[in-house]
């Protein structure tokens, strides 16, 4: 057994099952293990290293800003946040930003924003709290957003969590009519992940996503995008609630949007930009300078021309790639995630022996998943599909 493995079962907890594999180095959209054998990612971390590993440029944005200044309190201003942010407003056609280091964090921060927009708009007597989530969401690990979250595995152990939350079924426009009114004049926030990640790579259907919106219209409440996994060019647009044409009031954004460092962005819109003033919220790493330096080359990079183009070409191809296999029953997912299910095998036996070739997959529920680097070329999609083929004959 490898000397790290042994001192870091010593010495970190326990809360992941870890392969046994210790990684070095990345290289284009690869890793290298300590033993130097390459690994190609289909899964760029989980979904965090979107240009890949140690891309150039990304590499030297954050090395400069470690040599200019690595991070201020939030007492101050730094210039590399603002730059980040007025990108992050263009991109996403939101007004301002929170910044925190996490996507759990940014979906803490939309909540508090829901909630104490409520307050400021009906007042405490009102109890408007509620939050509406869907069941088979994932919206993070903190108390508040498994609260949130709409799956029971996540909740073992961890009671008693936040009230006011309440699941709807995914694409059941009658229950979400059934569930408002039940908590009527109640409802502060609907939170909904446009392409459900942990739940299993599974869209929204379009209708369901557009009576979200017109419901939240009608009745003032705030509609908020998890956009943690979906977002910043994944789908093939820089966010994927544009598949659905209509826009939410908050949108939350971390995995992908820095290139693999801690950033977590609750972006709000007109309605409720306002609604955190001095004291209300606040983190102490939030918007830290190296992690902006390292979002400013990402959202350079995928608001460049063609890019978005580049993803979908790639995307068409690799979910093409995937359907030709045999053994796959159907691919479901967006652009660059994509979620696949398989006919006999197991998600994650294949995962296993995937690595043992070479090749890092990631799963979620009981299919395949695929999160590749955005910079992906054909030929690593069809290197890591000779693997992946081998192993589903
Ligand atoms: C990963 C994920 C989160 C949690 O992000 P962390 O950075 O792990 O806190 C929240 N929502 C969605 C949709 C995610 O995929």
């Amino acid at each position: 057994m490898s000397k790290t493995i042994e001192k870091f079962n010593e010495h970190v907890m326990h809360s992941y099952g870890r392969y046994d594999l210790v990684l070095e180095k990345g290289e284009g959209r690869g890793a290298v293990d300590e033993n130097g054998r390459k690994y190609i990612d289909f899964g760029s971390g989980i979904g965090t290293n979107s240009l890949g590993y140690c891309d150039e440029e990304w590499a030297e944005a954050i090395s400069a800003q470690a040599h200019a200044i690595q991070h201020t309190s939030n007492y101050y201003y730094t210039k590399v946040q603002a730059d980040f942010a007025a990108k992050l407003c263009e991109l996403t056609g939101m007004k301002k930003i929170f910044f925190g280091n996490s996507g759990a964090e940014a979906n803490e921060c939309a909540i508090k924003i829901a909630r104490k927009y409520s307050f400021d708009n009906y007042g405490k007597d009102a109890e408007r709290y509620v939050i509406i989530t869907l069941v088979n969401s994932f919206h993070g690990r903190t108390m508040a957003t498994l609260s949130a979250t709409g799956q029971d595995v996540f909740h073992n152990y961890f009671f008693p969590f936040l009230d006011g939350f309440v699941n709807v079924t995914a694409n059941d426009t009658a229950d979400l009519m059934a569930k408002l009114e039940e908590n009527k004049g109640r409802v502060c926030a609907i939170m909904l992940e446009c392409v459900q990640g942990e739940g299993g790579v599974i869209p929204l259907d379009k209708e369901f996503v557009k009576a979200i919106r017109e419901v939240c219209d009608k009745e003032d409440i705030l509609m908020i995008c998890d956009e943690v996994q979906c977002g910043v060019g994944r789908t093939g647009k820089f966010l994927a609630v544009e598949h659905y044409g209509v826009k939410p009031d908050i949108v939350t954004l971390a995995k992908g949007l820095a290139g693999g460092v801690p950033i977590g962005a609750c972006a709000a819109g007109e309605k409720c930009c306002e609604v955190l003033t001095p004291g209300t919220h606040g983190s102490t790493f939030g918007g830290n300078p190296l992690a902006c330096a390292g979002g400013n080359v990402v959202l350079d990079r995928v608001s460049r021309e063609g890019f978005l183009e580049g993803v979908n070409e790639k995307a068409e191809y690799f979910r093409r790639k995937l359907s030709e296999l045999d053994e796959v029953e159907g691919v479901d997912g967006l652009g660059l995630m994509l979620g696949v299910r398989l006919k006999t095998k197991k998600a994650s036996e294949v995962c296993k022996a995937c690595l043992e070739n070479g090749l890092l997959i990631l799963t979620a529920k009981d299919k395949l998943r695929f999160l590749p680097p955005l910079t992906i070329t054909k030929e690593e999609i069809d290197a890591g599909m000779k693997i992946l083929a081998d192993i589903l004959k």
